[in-house]
């Protein structure tokens, strides 16, 4: 039986990719510090022999006895309002959990996949991005904390490939939405549909012109599969391309919650990206994966499992554990 490592299991992405390679017969060790992960996403799982569990904080030393084929690294803060409030956990993350993972995985000479960002193209001058446009990132910003550490996370992977010959996979991840989502990380998708719930207006930041292409997280899941068992090393985005602005996004939540909920216009946040395309003609290629699942169907069923949710979560300011992480 092969053995895969996931950190961040017990995030959004984390928990998705722990049921799929337990679904293709491996053994899944998880790990996650919760600082914004929810250990209701993989509790499921527990009662599994296949299915190990590490609360682990990867900034520090990793050590895993067992032996190891694959290490998918999925830890990161990953929403504008979680790095925010811990943009030096983020930064962490992303270079020292980083480099803690490589080590373990030339240790153990397994193969392993990071979880890159379409945040690496900051505020793109180029339109669909494609892998060899190198950017537009402001260092300095709000979000610099997590497109630089994304940035150098890349650069050391593809270190550890050439001088120590790793076995390295990069995607760069666009957009994803889906079931497990936290209601309240800021994210737009939950923004809405939460408001949308409980009846407040839906708040479009900027005059909602700036686009963004979701993708469904099983979509996202099935190009990350077939990414760590390709032999392709340079970084490959994944994502949907169908784009829509953010005004007929809220539109479309209008429709699929029946809310009358009206919409009103807030300040866009700083450096927001105004335009966000993968160009996904690599994946196709090296692939042969493309996206599936349309908007509408991924909403509905995304939509569902909010509705499915205990009404009180609805009224929650925070879904994770920052407080009591930051008092430690
Ligand atoms: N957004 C919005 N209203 C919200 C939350 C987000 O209009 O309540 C906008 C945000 O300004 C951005 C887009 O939706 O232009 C996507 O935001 P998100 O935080 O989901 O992801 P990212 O900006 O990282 O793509």
């Amino acid at each position: 039986m092969k053995r895969v490592l996931i950190t961040g299991a017990a995030g959004f992405l984390g928990s998705h990719l722990c049921e799929r390679f337990l679904k293709e017969g491996y053994h899944v060790i998880g790990m996650d510090n919760l600082i914004t992960g929810r250990i209701e996403n993989i509790e499921h799982l527990f009662h599994l022999k296949e299915f190990t569990f590490y609360h682990h904080d990867v900034t520090r030393f990793v050590y895993v006895p067992e032996e190891l084929d694959y290490i998918l690294h999925f830890a990161s803060p990953a929403s504008p309002i979680d790095y925010l409030k811990i943009p030096i956990q983020t930064l962490k993350v992303g270079s020292l959990g980083t480099h803690h993972l490589l080590g373990l995985a030339k240790a153990k000479k397994a193969c392993i996949l990071v979880a890159s960002t379409s945040e690496v193209y900051g505020d793109p001058l180029v339109h669909p991005q494609s892998e060899d446009y190198w950017g537009h990132v402001n260092p300095i910003g709000p979000r610099g904390v997590y497109d630089e550490a994304k940035r150098f996370q890349e650069a050391i992977t593809m270190a550890y490939h050439r001088y120590h010959g790793l076995d390295t996979k990069i995607a760069r991840i666009f957009n994803t939405y889906g079931p497990r989502m936290r209601l309240n990380d800021g994210r737009v998708l939950p923004a809405f549909i939460g408001q949308a719930l409980r009846g407040e207006e839906l708040t479009v930041f900027g005059d909602g012109k700036q686009t963004r292409s979701f993708c469904f997280v099983d979509d996202l899941v099935e190009g990350i599969y077939r990414l760590l068992l390709s032999d392709h090393h340079e970084p490959v985005n994944l994502g949907n391309p169908d784009e829509v602005t953010i005004l007929e996004f809220a539109r479309e939540i209008q429709e699929l919650t029946g809310a009358r909920s009206k919409v009103v216009f807030k300040p866009l946040p700083v450096d927001d990206p105004m335009q966000r395309q993968p160009d996904i003609g690599r994946a196709k290629e090296w692939l042969g994966w493309e996206p599936v699942v349309s908007r509408s169907e991924g909403l509905k069923i995304t939509y569902d499992y909010f509705k499915s949710l205990p009404e009180e979560d609805l009224y929650k300011t925070e879904h994770n554990n920052f407080e009591e992480y930051i008092k430690k």
